[in-house]
């Protein structure tokens, strides 16, 4: 890595600005698109995933990751599939909380695998945790994700506590009939523990036969409103650089976020690109625009200009925004676990 050739004096210090002036602060890099689970809303039944062959290797994503930080971006989330189920990846966590300019580091994890890499993700520099749970009850845990077991996930949780991150947050994805009347729950659940947690309304990403999509859409608004039954909630302005809109539960140190794809469009404000785990560099969650970065890594193995040059370039093709629409077949293919949440 040290071998490449950059040119840092012809860029300006923040290149990564696309045509609607947003800036791109922060790349979310899935490392694998397998995962040890299998959420109904995220895979379907039967999934094939990349051969592994033709997946990045340690040393590509990192040198990626260093690129788009000497490209101005100063946050990065790892995630998936499932990322810890990633061998050697802590190589990779090692490598990445180095970098000169990483502000914020993350992970995004279902916690099966955090009483085994909580203390080594906290000593490669890992800032904050997201990690994904949508029921407190064992036998909905394992409908859920089809094959999980809950006590997995809290041992998790509990070990990600202990470690002592800066903050741990829940992600909840929330279907009307399935977990809606758990709200309450699982915000008791992150109050008591002095943890935040994101709401996500569910996208539609890769065809799936489990559910409708739309018979299960449960607005943010009224998680909202179910919340304020029991808590007084204080609109906040802060963010983690992310799409949640936050509300502080009054009195307390808890944040509540809302991802809301379809009742609150965050496109506007977006500061952010993906890349998936075969190297291809998505532009937005919600179209197809990529740029095929694998294939000028593997061309250039020892001069990161043209890695640098794509990069830049692909700020012309970010799109203004998703058209999610929960009432028509998707139009991508790609499920949620092949570009990482
Ligand atoms: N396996 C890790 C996990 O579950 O946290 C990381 C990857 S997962 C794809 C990232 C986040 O995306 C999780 O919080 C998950 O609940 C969410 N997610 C998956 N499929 C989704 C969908 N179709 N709509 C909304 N959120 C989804
Ligand atoms: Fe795996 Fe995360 Fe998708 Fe669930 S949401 S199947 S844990 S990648």
């Amino acid at each position: 890595m040290h071998e490449t050739q950059t040119d840092s004096a012809s860029h300006p210090a923040t290149p990564l600005v696309d045509r609607y002036g947003r800036q791109i602060k922060y790349l979310r890099i899935s490392v694998t698109d397998r995962c040890d689970l299998r959420c109904v809303y995220c895979m379907s039944e039967e999934m094939q995933f990349v051969p592994r062959s033709q997946l990045l290797t340690l040393e590509e994503l990192q040198r990626i990751g260093q690129t788009f930080v000497e490209l101005g971006v100063n946050k990065i989330r790892i995630t998936g599939g499932e990322p810890l189920t990633r061998r050697n990846i802590i190589q990779l966590f090692d490598s990445l909380g180095q970098l000169d300019g990483l502000n914020d580091f993350t992970l995004t994890t279902n916690g099966t695998l955090l009483p085994q890499y909580a203390a080594a993700l906290k000593r490669a520099g890992v800032t904050r945790i997201n990690i994904s749970l949508d029921t407190l009850k064992p036998d909905r845990f394992h409908e859920i994700t089809r094959v999980g077991e809950l006590r997995r996930t809290l041992d998790g949780i509990e070990a990600a506590r202990t470690v002592g991150f800066k903050r741990i947050k829940i992600n909840s994805v929330i279907l009307k009939n399935r977990n809606h009347d758990e709200v309450n729950d699982l915000v008791q659940f992150t109050l008591d523990r002095g943890m935040d947690i994101s709401f996500i309304e569910e996208m539609p990403l890769g065809i799936i036969s489990e559910h409708n999509r739309a018979d299960a859409y449960y607005s943010s608004d009224q998680i909202l409103q179910d919340i304020e039954k029991q808590h007084s909630l204080i609109p906040t302005t802060e963010t983690t650089g992310g799409p949640s809109r936050y509300y502080r539960i009054d009195g307390t140190d808890t944040r509540i976020g809302f991802i809301s794809p379809h009742s609150h469009n965050f496109c506007d404000s977006c500061n952010r690109v993906r890349l998936t785990a075969e190297g291809r560099l998505l532009l937005c969650l919600g179209q197809e625009h990529s740029v095929d970065l694998r294939r000028i890594l593997r061309a250039y193995p020892l001069d990161n200009r043209p890695l640098r040059e794509a990069i830049i370039q692909s700020m012309d093709i970010k799109p203004k925004g998703h058209d999610f629409d929960l009432t028509s077949q998707p139009v991508l293919f790609r499920h949620m676990n092949a570009t990482g949440g």
